[in-house]
């Protein structure tokens, strides 16, 4: 299955609007179990953040325990986005996550050399900071990508890290 960014982005949004969402944060723990997704929390490895796999016909995401619970809500987003969009894939063998190359998906995302992984990222961007909830939160203003009190409350809102933030206001609302 091929996907691009925009249509990562559109599925996110239309869980979103399945599941009737409307205020930050976003339940991203409800919307996996809401869809027949087991959701495991183990203490793994500091280097990885998650993994998806598909196990006698049942969907499974594991995310790293051992890390911070905003970080930990990323993890599970991206890992969705590997059920809703790679199926096909993960159900042939377990897709392991570095940490490591979620933090420099932008290294990556320029070479593109991981498609995969851009777009579970994007789908985990538009996923936990929906477009119109940021905008909601912004009060129809901007945001100085300098002030970083501001990105850190706004991230704090939405209860992801600061970086995930910039990542998702990068892309542009
Ligand atoms: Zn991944």
């Amino acid at each position: 299955m091929t996907v691009t960014v925009e249509q990562a982005r559109q599925k996110a949004r239309a869980i979103l609007d399945d599941f009737g969402v409307k205020t930050a944060p976003v339940p991203v723990e409800r919307i996996i179990k809401a869809r027949n997704i087991a959701l495991q929390y183990a203490p793994l490895d500091e280097a990885l953040s998650g993994m998806a796999y598909i196990k006698d016909g049942v969907g499974i995401i594991g995310v790293n325990a051992l890390h911070h619970p905003n970080r930990q809500r990323f993890s599970a987003a991206h890992e969705l986005a590997h059920h809703e969009l790679h199926a096909d894939i993960i159900e042939k063998a377990v897709h392991v996550d570095s940490g490591l190359r979620v933090l420099f998906r932008d290294e990556l995302s320029a070479q593109g050399t991981d498609d995969l992984e851009v777009q579970a990222n994007a789908f985990a961007a538009e996923l936990l900071m929906p477009r119109e909830l940021l905008i909601a939160a912004l009060d129809g203003g901007g945001i100085d990508m300098d002030d970083d009190a501001a990105v850190e409350a706004l991230a704090r809102k939405f209860r992801v890290s600061a970086s995930a933030m910039r990542y998702r206001l990068a892309s542009g609302l």
